[in-house]
């Protein structure tokens, strides 16, 4: 039998660390380095944000460049993993009775294909996006997590993209290495202690936690995914954290690796 898969949420941050050596690219590529090769991915993106539960359906997504006002270089990348109608199909089955739709016009977004090139460069696992229903309430994607866990056992790697920490009104453009607001700090350290814990009720009730959650998640979009990966662990599961960091004050790229 196949080792149980970890589940990992990934910080993706600014586009450009798609194509910039960096601490976040490096550690990237380290995480890909450490696993086994998973059969499949499943990944849940902060850009597919959307009032549906979607799956993507296609043999061959193409590669979604969702962004504006970044050099040619980036618009160029091509990352050309196949991918699974079989995955997306079992992936409706597991979260039966929620209606999944399935799309084949979607296909892998910048939340997904930024942080793969780098772990996977060969672009050769198949690849598959659950889009994150907006209409839903935070339990309702900690829930969909939960029963996507038997997946972790048939070699699937679930990946969520986004941000622990995301307020682009006060994101240093072009100035990675400005000093991290207090806030984003208080609140970063706050959600590491509750996850080492394993208190995941206050992380999905996060519009709770008072200011410094309402200042690093000011929309719910880049945050939603690190439920799902919550969903999914195991009692088993250690928790680490191979990426870290906050870039330009205000993204924090923190990598939340269960198992
Ligand atoms: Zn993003």
């Amino acid at each position: 039998m196949p080792k149980m898969m970890p589940a990992i949420f990934f910080g993706h941050g600014n586009p450009m660390n798609a194509v910039t050596e960096n601490v976040y690219a490096d550690g990237w590529k380290k995480i890909g380095r450490s696993l086994q090769l998973p059969k499949a991915i499943l990944a849940i993106s902060a850009h597919w944000y959307i009032p549906a539960c979607t799956v993507t359906m296609n043999e061959q997504p193409p590669t979604i460049h969702d962004f504006g006002g970044f050099p040619q270089a980036l618009y160029d990348i091509e990352y050309p993993a196949p991918g699974s109608p079989t995955l997306a199909r079992r992936v409706a089955d597991l979260l039966s009775p929620i209606a999944v739709a399935h799309d084949d016009r979607w296909g892998l977004d910048h939340g997904t294909w930024c942080v793969l090139m780098h772990v996977f460069p060969e672009a050769d696992v198949p690849t598959v996006q659950l889009s994150i229903d907006k209409k839903q309430p935070p339990a309702y994607h900690y829930k969909v997590g939960k029963r996507l866990a038997p997946l972790r056992d048939e070699g699937v790697l679930i990946v969520g993209s986004g941000n622990l920490v995301h307020n682009l009104h006060t994101y240093a453009w072009g100035d990675h290495n400005v000093e991290p607001f207090d806030w984003a700090v208080r609140f970063e350290d706050k959600v590491r202690d509750l996850l080492l814990k394993g208190d995941d009720t206050p992380l999905v009730d996060y519009e709770g936690m008072g200011q410094d959650a309402m200042l690093s998640i000011p929309t719910p979009d880049h945050y939603l995914p690190l439920l799902y990966i919550l969903g999914l662990r195991n009692d088993n599961d250690k928790v680490s954290f191979p990426v870290e960091g906050v870039d330009g004050g205000s993204v924090s790229m923190l990598a939340v690796q269960l198992g």
